[in-house]
């Protein structure tokens, strides 16, 4: 059985090395990690160089767009623009208006993610997206995004609206899972929602969610929340995730 953690933050941990042996012990033998910023962008691309299961994401977090000063924005952008090429996807990108609380921050926020959806049309890559408190306005986004380039987006930790999943069902967005829906009835509810071949699991980790450090292992824990409550096996519930990641990256033949 083979699973993906969609989501999470390797270089974050003191030893990745370590975490990708316990996670694959779990069968969590894919990983993809996101980049934030200039540093973290770095490391994706470097563990996805060293480890073979690893994936990279890279991009500027919405957070990051409204904290870092202009000369360190800059450099990140600098650096995704000239490293996209060697990545598997653009982010973790998105909007965030809890960080961003004025008419400016947000619009710099929607200036760096239109930025971000033009990398990735141009490198033929989907995206990562972060949304908070601005859910409607990041779904829409997503979905203009893969209407328009026919590349593929996914909403990160996406389990707040069942109402809105009916607008990313109906739009092919995928939709990542991860270890809320194991504490949060509201958001395991939502997760069953989202289409079978739309939904992706994740983790965040090293993010610590229902008092538990966050690791990429946890998806397995996700997996086995999700196929008791859908009525299949884990076995099954793996295939198809696997098989929506992998259209989500654009390799599926079927695509
Ligand atoms: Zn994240």
């Amino acid at each position: 059985m083979q699973i993906t953690d969609s989501h999470c933050h390797l270089e974050q941990f003191p030893n990745p090395e370590v975490v990708l042996a316990q996670a694959s012990a779990e069968g969590v033998s894919r990983v993809v990690t996101m980049g934030q910023d200039e540093s973290s962008m770095r490391q994706a691309l470097q563990l996805a160089h060293l480890f073979p299961q690893v994936l990279a994401g890279i991009g500027i977090h919405p957070v990051h767009v409204v904290t870092l000063s202009a000369e360190q924005l800059a450099a990140s952008l600098r650096f995704l623009e000239d490293h996209a090429a060697q990545a598997d996807q653009i982010g973790e990108t998105g909007l965030d208006h809890k960080w961003a609380v004025d008419d400016q921050q947000q619009e710099a926020q929607l200036r760096m993610l239109e930025r971000h959806f033009e990398i990735a049309t141009q490198h033929r890559l989907p995206v990562n997206l972060h949304s908070r408190r601005c859910l409607r306005q990041v779904m829409d986004a997503a979905i203009a995004f893969h209407r328009d380039t026919g590349l593929h987006a996914q909403l990160h930790w996406f389990t707040q609206s069942v109402k809105l999943i009916r607008q990313t069902n109906a739009a092919d967005i995928f939709v990542s899972a991860g270890p809320s829906v194991l504490y949060d009835e509201q958001a395991a509810t939502v997760a069953c929602a989202i289409e079978d071949h739309l939904l992706l699991l994740e983790t965040d980790a090293p993010v610590e969610i229902g008092g538990v450090p966050g690791h990429p292992q946890r998806v397995r824990e996700v997996l086995g929340k999700l196929a008791t409550l859908k009525g299949v096996t884990q076995k099954q519930l793996a295939q198809q995730t696997e098989a929506n990641f992998l259209r989500f990256l654009g390799h599926a033949e079927t695509d």
